[in-house]
């Protein structure tokens, strides 16, 4: 493959002295959980994403688990209680839901965005009023709040827990819950993955929750530490999902290159966008109202032509996946409870969705070179 969809470690070679330089500083502290990196990486997170708090946690799935699992806590919801995501996301967002014993409504996206539309949420909360909460997953970089979205979330007293695994340092064109524009800022709480692949990736399994409310925020800390306030003090049955200094030290390398790498993102996007001309492939929606963070450029092409298309792209040279092929609803482990939902934009999209390459090393000169082989695609 001259172009693979990801290569990692051609990624990590620019940065290897800085994150090695990181991780001896770690070794060479003797102080492993919960320490000065993992702190200094929450001040950061938190400006970042404009909160006042930020809890470094293991990974996104189990930020997403700690929230939920703190607002039962705090009696902010109750077991059962309904909570809306968008039926087209990342199956993490759903194991969330039903592993904290709520439940899931899963609603179509928007076919043009990939994302829950305010409209499309509205005729749910219409149909199903007792949604008590909502997780707008901000797919592909792209800010799931719409025209709307915060005076919707208002009206039906929803809470709103933001999937910001794919969207780090994105902003929204309308403002959230609190006025600010940031994804991780917009609801009552984030929870933010570095999944390896993620825009801002470890070198292993971290994530954060971020939000504004500082009640929040410490039972979240205590969840995620056995669920102890104080040493020996257990006052959650709670577990261990801490991040550690290493991935935290390393986190931080990465951040400091995080918006070079968006601008590159974004620049690959434009050049796809501009030079993609073949009829067969519908291009996504650059929204110069918002600040995309491309975490994967995905365009659509008819269920028929996909491997084909897929194939003459691996012919020349160009790796690309699907995002993604079988959507929470078809998996298995949901068969019996979501199998006859009828979803159609979702299934629709599984058949149709290409991510192309555009994480780094991808440049704009690639972007061009690519979108000529797809150009060359005939049937
Ligand atoms: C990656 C991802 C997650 C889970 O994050 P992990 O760190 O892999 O646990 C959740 N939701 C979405 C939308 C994701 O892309």
């Amino acid at each position: 493959m001259r172009y693979p969809f990801l290569d990692l470690k051609a990624a990590g070679a620019p940065l290897m002295e800085e994150l090695q330089e990181a991780a001896t500083r770690v070794i060479a502290s003797g102080w492993y959980l919960r320490g000065e990196e993992t702190a200094a990486l929450e001040r950061e997170m938190a400006t970042l994403c404009q909160t006042d708090h930020c809890v470094a946690v293991s990974n996104g799935l189990d930020a997403l688990r700690l929230v939920l699992r703190a607002w039962l806590e705090m009696g902010r919801v109750h077991p059962g209680d309904k909570v809306a995501v968008q039926a087209n996301t990342y199956i993490a967002s759903v194991l969330a839901i039903t592993d904290s014993g709520l439940t899931p409504v899963l609603i179509d996206p928007y076919d043009r965005t990939f994302n829950l539309h305010p409209a499309l949420l509205e005729l749910e909360l219409e149909k199903q009023p007792d949604i008590k909460a909502l997780m707008p997953v901000h797919l592909y970089g792209t800010p799931c709040w719409g025209f709307g979205m915060s005076e919707l979330i208002e009206k039906h007293n929803l809470l709103v827990l933001e999937d910001n695994a794919q969207a780090i340092g994105a902003r929204a064109a309308w403002p959230g819950l609190h006025g600010t524009k940031t994804t991780g800022s917009l609801g009552h709480a984030a929870a933010t993955s570095f999944y390896p692949t993620k825009n801002v990736g470890a070198l292993g399994d971290a994530g954060c929750v971020t939000t504004n409310d500082a009640e929040l925020a410490a039972t979240v800390r205590a969840l995620a530490n056995y669920g102890s306030d104080t040493r020996y003090h257990n006052i959650y049955r709670g577990f261990n999902c801490r991040m550690d200094e290493m991935q935290a030290a390393l986190l931080r390398v990465k951040l400091r290159h995080l918006s070079e790498e968006t601008a590159r993102r974004q620049a690959v996007a434009e050049a796809y966008n501009e030079a993609i001309m073949s009829p067969y492939v519908i291009k996504p929606d650059i929204d110069p109202g918002m600040r995309q963070v491309w975490h994967q450029y995905v365009v659509q092409v008819a269920s028929p032509m996909r491997d084909a298309f897929r194939q003459h792209l691996a012919a020349g040279g160009v790796g690309t996946d699907i995002h993604y092929a079988v959507p929470p609803h078809r998996q298995p482990c949901y068969s019996n409870e979501f199998g006859n939902l009828d979803l159609p934009v979702t299934d629709t999209l599984a058949g149709r969705v290409v991510s192309l390459p555009i994480a780094p090393p991808i440049t704009v000169d690639d972007a061009r070179a690519i979108a000529e082989i797809i150009n060359r695609f005939a049937i």
